[in-house]
């Protein structure tokens, strides 16, 4: 397949990564692991950390949040500012950037020490206390994010932005800054695959309820302006980022994690796409 993607270059930093790597770690739950390429090198997660911060919130607040996001595709671009202000600043769905600065503001107000506990999470579930961010990243970021500040000041005006915009900021530009393996990410997302439980220790992390309603949003909304396409073409939950890297589950069978920097005009991996679309068609294991 020619790949015409390009590496997303709004985070100055991000465009420095080679865009030939390519890594892709299959982990099946009942027959173990399979790799391919770069799947050992870590790259930025960015927004598939929003998957990550939702568990949290899920746990912390109930039902409640849902009063704050909704769980609606949005059919928008990830940053997008338009729907936010005929929807009174209720985000439609928590995996766009408006929503995650949500899920960011409700972090920050229930946990004492919200970055610890986030990369705690991350590390927990994915058995490995070396995970952290890349600081150059975060720095990267940090400067170059006036639109996400535009999403918080018009939700903050709607008064659904509770905390300071400087630290809620702060706050989100630290979780998408976190680096992992395509390796990492497979083992991570095993709790959604594996009705909440670890696959190495069997605890409980989530409740099935819980990780329903997680896939379901990854199925409806993890590609943002893209979610048809990729239930389409691949049919599993799942969620990208703008690093490169997807995130897929197959509930009860697997989850699988591509790494490609080179994005489609809608700011998902390229290649990564194409290579989950022959694993579900060559496999037939897609959840249809
Ligand atoms: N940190 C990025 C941003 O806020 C994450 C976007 C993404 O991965 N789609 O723009």
């Amino acid at each position: 397949m020619q790949c015409t993607g390009e590496v997303a270059s709004y985070i100055p930093e991000l465009a420095k990564i080679n865009p030939e790597k390519f890594g892709m770690h299959l982990h099946c739950i009942n027959s173990g692991h399979y790799s391919f390429g770069d799947n050992e090198e870590r790259f930025s997660i960015q927004s598939i950390s929003k998957v990550f911060a939702l568990t949290r919130a899920m746990t912390l607040l109930g039902d409640d949040l849902f009063n704050r996001v909704d769980v609606e595709p949005s059919g928008d671009p990830f940053n997008s500012l338009v729907q936010l202000e005929y929807e009174h600043g209720i985000p439609r769905n928590p995996f766009i950037n408006a929503g995650a600065l949500v899920i960011s503001d409700v972090l920050i107000s229930e946990l004492d020490t919200p970055k610890e506990d986030f990369l705690n999470f991350i590390q927990k579930i994915t058995n490995n206390p070396s995970i952290a961010i890349n600081q150059t990243v975060f720095d990267s970021e940090k400067k170059y994010s006036h639109r996400n500040a535009a999403l918080l000041n018009l939700m903050k005006s709607f008064g659904n932005i509770k905390n300071d915009i400087e630290t809620v900021l702060d706050f989100y530009i630290y979780q998408c800054a976190v680096e992992m393996s395509c390796k990492e990410l497979s083992t991570a997302f095993m709790i959604y695959a594996n009705g909440g439980k670890k696959l190495i220790e069997n605890t409980q992390i989530l409740t099935p309820k819980k990780v329903k309603r997680i896939n379901a949003i990854m199925q409806t909304c993890g590609f943002y302006d893209e979610a048809g396409e990729f239930s389409f073409r691949v049919g599993l939950p799942g969620k990208s980022g703008v690093g490169g890297g997807i995130a897929a589950v197959h509930p009860g069978q697997y989850t699988v994690t591509v790494w490609s920097p080179p994005l489609n005009p809608k700011g998902n991996s390229e290649l990564g796409m194409y290579a989950l679309e022959r694993l579900t068609t060559l496999t037939g294991l897609s959840i249809f």
